[in-house]
């Protein structure tokens, strides 16, 4: 089996139980063949961006490791977002549970379908505040994540909890 790449996720949620919902999505990708979580970082609840007459989101970041390919990691989330009861409408709407792929080692592509790394991460506070917590010297587009992070405008973007792994119950949010 080829050596595990690491990845970086970006989870967001703005409708019904947002906390169970992002805790439920870490722990299908835990739960799944060929990815291994490494870190999760702090829950953020942040203004909406693009639409912004829709309920406040909660976001994440996450790092793994992972033995699939970008489009199969791809293929994973999709499967999990609509797994949770995501229907797509519009395009930067509100959503049951949003899973991008911020950056996967080794791999630059641009089709519809995916691209890599994601094109607006570095413009988007909600994305780069939670992943400058779990990869702050992670490279992109020349940059590191702290520097674009400390670059950006963050209001409206809100460190609420910590996130925690829990050994007996899995991933749970502290209180
Ligand atoms: P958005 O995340 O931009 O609000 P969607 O989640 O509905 O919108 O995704 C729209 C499309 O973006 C998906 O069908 C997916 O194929 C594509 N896409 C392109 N690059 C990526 C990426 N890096 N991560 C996740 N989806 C991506
Ligand atoms: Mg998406």
């Amino acid at each position: 089996m080829s050596e595990p790449s690491v990845a970086y996720l970006s989870l967001g949620a703005n409708l019904g139980n947002r906390e169970e919902t992002l805790c439920e999505a870490v722990r299908r990708l835990e739960a799944s063949k060929g990815v291994e979580i490494a870190a999760v970082s702090s829950v953020y609840e942040t203004e909406p961006w693009g639409k912004t007459d829709q309920p406040r989101f909660l976001n994440l970041a996450v790092a793994l490791r992972t033995t699939l390919s970008p489009e199969g990691l791809l293929a994973l989330t999709q499967g999990i977002e609509t797994s949770l009861g995501r229907i797509r409408h519009e395009r930067w709407g509100p959503r049951t549970i949003d899973i991008d792929i911020l950056w996967f080692e080794g791999f630059e592509k641009s089709t519809p379908e995916l691209t890599l790394p994601h094109p607006y991460m570095t413009e988007r506070a909600f994305v780069l505040a939670p992943l400058a917590e779990i990869a702050p010297v992670l490279t992109i587009k020349g940059k590191t994540v702290e520097a674009w992070r400390e670059a950006i405008d963050d209001k409206g973007v809100n460190n609420i909890s910590e996130y925690k792994q829990s050994e007996k119950n899995g991933p749970q949010l502290k209180s």
